[in-house]
């Protein structure tokens, strides 16, 4: 008889043929523009360490301060034991940063949204409004909502006008969410038009700035800030994972959802609190950040430059509006291949491909910091190119 579980080396040995299965590199440094691998360094080009803040010294120094002050672990989960009071001074921080009246702090970017969708929209009868290119954790928070879940096309308001008119006389919650930046393309959400449309429509708007937290708007303060919406994006996602360099979500928005949230959510009744060790950075990090807009602008400085050279060479880098810089390569397989040759030239930018971007548009998604000096993003270029014509991708 077949063993059950034996599904799973058949699912492997697919995933292999078709180049879906990862190969997950080790990093055996800390987190920057050089990485280490198997012994050798590498130029990394794919972090989320948008700021550097992954190995700053003025982090890592307020951890070990606060470490001493406060040990390492919460012991519990927010509502029982787990509230201390450097969570309470992080959500006071990040709410100022902001500009919201206040902020939660959970474990995630993943775990925020999970505390958001399934708390504001529980009722079969609720609709929420989606865009079809969301990030999985807001499909999956989406699915445990119960709420009917209506997917407009990507960033397409004449789609969304039409679902929100279909749906018009619906009796539930109505509520949209929408990535700010759109990971993979490094697209903008049109904030302004979708926030006219809600607000016709009696539509709660709830937006995950996981790539815009750090990045867009005056000194990194986010999209709301970007395109001038405060006070009128009700649920503010964000995460502490890419910018922050550290790890953790936040909710931002008026003190009362902050309070419901809190009260509700599952992610904060049944997980516990995040570290100290993340808190006391991830404060570091919006210090730094209330302080001034050097490293952001530093950044995009950094993102402009790499893409107009990359561009130069002939590569397709779509229509990113962001320091994300996406190379198009086209079927999973060469994208694979493209990397592994640009690591064997000593170039650490992973291939992405389906499920996280649709099949026939794998990519190497290029992430630059505000740490690369014009000299790693030179280097890194010229590697592109090199495999770009070995492989027939450019000229
Ligand atoms: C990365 C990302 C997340 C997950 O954030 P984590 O803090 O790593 O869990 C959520 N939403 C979006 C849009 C993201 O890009």
């Amino acid at each position: 008889m077949a063993v059950p579980i034996n599904f799973i080396t058949e699912e492997l040995d697919r995933m292999k043929r078709e180049g879906l299965y990862g190969n997950i590199r080790t990093i055996e440094s800390p987190q920057g523009p050089i990485v280490k691998i198997t012994g050798k360094e590498y130029i990394n080009l794919c972090s989320n360490n948008y700021l550097g803040f992954c190995n700053h010294p003025e982090l890592v120094q307020r951890v070990k301060e606060a470490v001493d002050v406060y040990g390492v672990g919460p012991g519990a989960v927010r509502t029982i034991a787990g509230t201390m009071s450097i969570h309470i001074e992080f959500e006071k921080k990040i709410a100022q940063f902001k500009g919201c009246e206040a902020a939660i702090l959970l474990q995630s970017g993943f775990c925020a949204n999970l505390a958001v969708l399934p708390t504001l929209a529980p009722n079969a009868e609720d609709i929420i409004f989606s865009d079809s290119l969301n990030h999985a954790s807001i499909i999956d928070s989406c699915r445990l909502s119960k709420a009917k879940v209506v997917r407009y096309e990507h960033s397409d308001m004449d789609s969304l006008k039409a679902k929100a008119e279909e749906y018009a006389g619906a009796t539930g919650r109505k509520m949209l969410v929408t990535d700010g930046v759109f990971s993979m393309d490094g697209d903008v959400a049109k904030l302004p038009e979708i926030v006219d449309i809600c607000e016709k429509h009696g539509i709660i708007v709830v937006v995950d700035d996981a790539h815009g937290e750090g990045v867009l708007g005056k000194g990194g303060r986010g999209i709301a800030d970007h395109f001038g919406l405060h006070g009128r994006v009700d649920v503010e996602v964000g995460t502490l994972s890419k910018a922050f360099g550290v790890m953790g979500g936040i909710v931002a928005g008026k003190a009362e959802l902050v309070d419901f949230i809190r009260q509700k959510a599952r992610p904060n009744l049944f997980s516990s609190a995040l570290t100290v060790p993340d808190v006391a950075a991830n404060l570091a990090a919006v210090d730094i950040l209330l302080r001034n807009d050097n490293l952001v602008k530093k950044l995009w400085e950094n993102g402009h430059y790499i893409k107009a050279e990359l561009s130069k060479y002939g590569f397709n880098t779509a229509h990113s509006e962001t320091p994300i810089t996406p190379v198009i390569i086209g079927e999973a397989n060469d994208a694979k291949q493209f990397g592994v040759k640009l690591f064997e030239n000593g170039v650490f930018a992973t291939p992405i491909v389906f499920p996280t971007v649709p099949k026939g548009t794998a990519r190497i998604r290029v992430m630059v910091s505000a740490a690369h000096t014009k000299e790693h993003i030179d280097n890194g270029v010229a590697v592109f190119a090199k495999v770009g014509r070995e492989m027939g991708i450019i000229k």
